[in-house]
This record gives C-alpha cells, sequence and structure tokens, in this order.
C-alpha cells in the first residue's frame, strides 16, 4: 500500500504542475489536499512518508481519532475541514484544524468567532459557496455569498482568506469553478479550493490554489460513509 500511495501522489503532483504550467501559473501555486476520509492511519502514514503534509477530512470526529498522533510525529502536518460543521463541534474544529473550509451561515461563523476569541486560536477560513443552488447541499447560495463574506469578515471579525465548492456531480464543473472565482476576485480574496480526483486539472485552469485529492491518492473508498 505504502508504494502505490507514493506512486499516486507522484502522479497527482506531477499532473498539478502540467495543468499550471499550461496554464501560465507557477507550479507551486497549487496546494495538494490529500482527503484522507474513510481511509485508515496507516494510509496517512504512507503519505507522509512519501513527504506529503497537507490532508483533508470531512469529519470532525474521524479526524480527531486518526490524527492527533500523526501531528506528534510530523509537526509539519496541515489539517484541512473540507466536511459540513456542526456548531456543537466547533470547538474540536478549532482545536484540531488548521484550516476550516465549510463555513456557510451566521450561527457558524458566530460560533467560530466566539471560539477563537475564547481560545485566541484562529485557523484560517474558506467560505464554501453552492454554485449549483442544490437544496441538500452545504455552502452559501451564490445570490447571499456577497453579503455573508462581508459579513464574516466585519461583523465575526473571522480571518476569512477564500472559497470553496462542490459542483454538482452531474454537471460540467466549468462554470462552478468560473462563478467561484468571479465571486473570490469582487472581495481581493486569494485562495480558492475546488477541483477533486475527477477534475483538479480543469480547476486549476480555472484559477484553483488548493485542489482536494483523495480517490486518485488513496483508492476508492468503501463502506458507509464512500459519498460524503
Ligand atoms: C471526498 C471529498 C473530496 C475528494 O474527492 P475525490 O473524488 O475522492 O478526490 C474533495 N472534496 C470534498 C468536500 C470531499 O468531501
Amino acid at each position: 500500500m505504502e508504494g502505490v500511495i507514493a506512486a499516486n501522489l507522484a502522479a497527482v503532483r506531477q499532473r498539478i504542475e502540467a495543468s499550471a504550467r499550461a496554464a501560465s501559473r507557477a507550479p507551486d501555486s497549487v496546494t495538494l489536499v490529500a482527503v484522507s476520509k474513510t481511509h485508515p492511519a496507516a494510509s496517512v502514514r504512507a503519505a507522509l512518508a512519501a513527504g506529503h503534509r497537507t490532508f483533508g477530512e470531512n469529519r470532525v470526529q474521524e479526524a480527531l481519532v486518526k490524527y492527533p498522533q500523526l501531528r506528534d510525529e510530523f509537526p509539519g502536518l496541515a489539517l484541512h475541514l473540507i466536511g459540513p460543521l456542526q456548531t456543537n463541534k466547533v470547538r474540536d474544529a478549532v482545536a484540531n484544524f488548521d484550516v476550516i473550509e465549510t463555513v456557510d451561515r451566521p450561527r457558524l461563523a458566530q460560533a467560530l468567532a466566539d471560539e477563537m476569541e475564547r481560545t485566541g486560536r484562529r485557523p484560517p477560513c474558506l467560505i464554501e459557496v453552492n454554485t449549483g443552488e442544490e437544496p441538500q447541499k452545504a455552502g452559501v447560495m451564490p445570490a447571499e455569498a456577497d453579503r455573508f463574506i462581508d459579513e464574516c469578515r466585519t461583523r465575526f471579525g473571522l480571518p476569512v482568506i477564500g472559497l470553496m465548492c462542490v459542483p454538482p456531480l452531474d454537471e460540467e464543473p466549468a462554470p462552478h469553478f468560473a462563478l467561484l472565482r468571479e465571486i473570490a476576485r469582487r472581495h481581493g480574496l486569494e485562495i480558492l479550493s475546488m477541483g477533486m480526483s475527477a477534475d483538479f486539472e480543469k480547476a486549476i485552469r480555472f484559477g484553483a490554489t488548493h485542489v482536494r485529492v483523495g480517490t486518485a491518492i488513496f483508492g476508492a473508498r468503501g463502506g458507509p460513509q464512500a459519498d460524503t
């Protein structure tokens, strides 16, 4: 497994570099967030052994089980929260994640601001935008994004550094990437987290600074969480 993960990582890194160059961008302008959800700590360890340091998890509880020991061993490890955050998990999220990518509603923004004030720990935040306006999906609706972004920065004082989106599964992602880039531009935000295993090269063409790649690195996910 270790060899496979190292080889997958190298292949994904190479594709990222090629896409960045093709878009006349510096290869190091794109950060690979290796999404380890549902995969065991041993898989994360294999990626760490191959030199990788930035990871993504979509559930606070799962990250709490998997990551504390790895963090002790690898001080450079950076962990991104990429899944929906419940307000009752805010304390654990602020304590255990280095970037929170899924801020999407005022109640959550308020809870994050309160916890950051209480602890002094201020992990950078991304606002998740529901670019496909899918009712079941997390993220602020595009029509409300401008106001929410302003509110997060001014009223709540959150350290907002960029935007994140997960386009609808069954749609061409390009217009969604373009929309996210446009909203970010309006707000002078430089970080764009977009693109997954199936479409990260296209996301890089549209300006992604962070691509979130799971399957292409760690293999298919099994079990009940497979599609979350
Ligand atoms: C699972 C997940 C990914 C990674 O998806 P792959 O298709 O396995 O690369 C990226 N972003 C989010 C928000 C996810 O939940």
